[in-house]
């Protein structure tokens, strides 16, 4: 959504709320598309002296594939933005602050980078989840498939090929 920095300071109360949706479903994080629903985007940007003020929460439900059994998991998932967008360059280099260019701002361009900054893509189904045998990739969870996982250090598995 693009907003106009002009408008916000012409505006009532010199600030423009914002709410709305956009689609991420063809981004891809970690190999899988994991944005299935929309995001939420929703706040406010408000003029402040020479600067303004932008503060947004975005809001979703990811689907992510549990690390261990690959099994998809749904995740409520929330970032919180608080950032200053100025027009002018600060003397020194700060953390939080976004030097505009022009009058309009594309606030996709500012907040899903930070959605994806504050993205934890390892999840889990369960705490206690099995994971999937690592020979013949069943689900655990599911049941022993039989195999014989241990490990076996390489060393004694050749001196049991030895004593065979
Ligand atoms: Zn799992
Ligand atoms: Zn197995």
């Amino acid at each position: 959504m693009r907003i106009s920095l002009g408008e916000v300071m012409t505006s009532k109360d010199k600030r423009i709320d914002f709410d709305y949706d956009i689609d991420l479903s063809e981004e891809v994080v970690g190999g899988e598309q994991i944005f299935t629903d929309p995001v939420r985007i929703c706040g406010s940007i408000e003029s402040k002296n020479e600067a303004f003020q932008l503060e947004a929460e975005i809001s979703t439900d990811l689907t992510i594939a549990c690390a261990r059994c690959l099994k998809p998991v749904r995740c409520e998932h929330y970032t919180d933005v608080s950032l200053i967008l100025t027009r002018k360059v600060a003397n020194e280099e700060m953390d939080d602050i976004i030097v505009v260019e022009s009058d309009e701002v594309e606030l996709d361009d500012i907040l899903v980078p930070e959605l994806f900054l504050d993205l934890d893509t390892v999840v889990l189904c369960d705490p206690d989840c099995k994971g999937l045998c690592p020979k013949c990739g069943h689900d655990l969870n599911e049941g022993d498939c039989g195999c014989n996982r241990k490990e076996i250090d390489p060393r004694l598995a050749k001196l049991a090929e030895l004593l065979k």
